[in-house]
């Protein structure tokens, strides 16, 4: 865990200690937490192997989606397996939320009481959709998955060193975006 961690920021050289307390200013994406439903890694789907590419983050239809970091929108996704989706970047992670409630058009995004466009710098914690059941899924729910310099990460290794980083208190250091 701890080396992946290092890895995760490419230095290795920091104490995990002090990494935990920069993970610890991430937001989690879902306001209300119900629990997870599907976590990452590989899975088969109608029989044919494959690889979910991030954490499934159970919530009702309507939740309250949030940045986890605060970034940019590189992208307003809108397709068959994502549904209405949002790709945002934070230094050199990518943050990807799925299956959202709205509509979207020419790079935007809307959903009742807001909008977020392309291009769109975030706060951390910003509100920047609600969950849905657009794309492939069963039931409302928030696909979140993270890329580091375009390689997918287990978000449940973020999450838990958020947790390890608030139980230890929060610091004075940069953050990653
Ligand atoms: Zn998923």
């Amino acid at each position: 865990m701890a080396a992946a961690l290092a890895l995760i920021v490419g230095g290795g050289a920091s104490p995990v200690f002090a990494l935990d307390q920069v993970w610890a200013r991430g937001v989690f994406p879902i306001r209300d937490f119900h629990g997870f439903t599907s976590h990452y890694g590989p899975r088969r789907l109608n029989g044919v192997p494959g690889m979910h590419r991030g954490i499934d983050i159970a919530a009702p239809s309507g939740a309250t989606v949030q940045s986890w970091w605060s970034g940019v929108v590189v992208d307003v996704i809108d397709d068959g397996l994502c549904g209405i989706g949002l790709v945002i970047r934070s230094g050199a992670y990518q943050h990807i939320y799925c299956h959202l409630q709205g509509q979207t058009a020419s790079g935007v995004y809307r959903f009742a009481g807001g909008a977020v466009r392309r291009g769109q710098r975030l706060r951390r914690g910003q509100w920047i959709g609600r969950v849905g059941l657009t794309g492939r899924t069963t039931g409302p729910h928030l696909h979140w998955g993270i890329r580091h310099n375009g390689q997918w990460l287990d978000p449940a290794r973020i999450l838990r060193a958020m947790a390890r980083g608030r139980r230890q208190g929060h610091a004075r250091v940069q953050p990653l975006g």
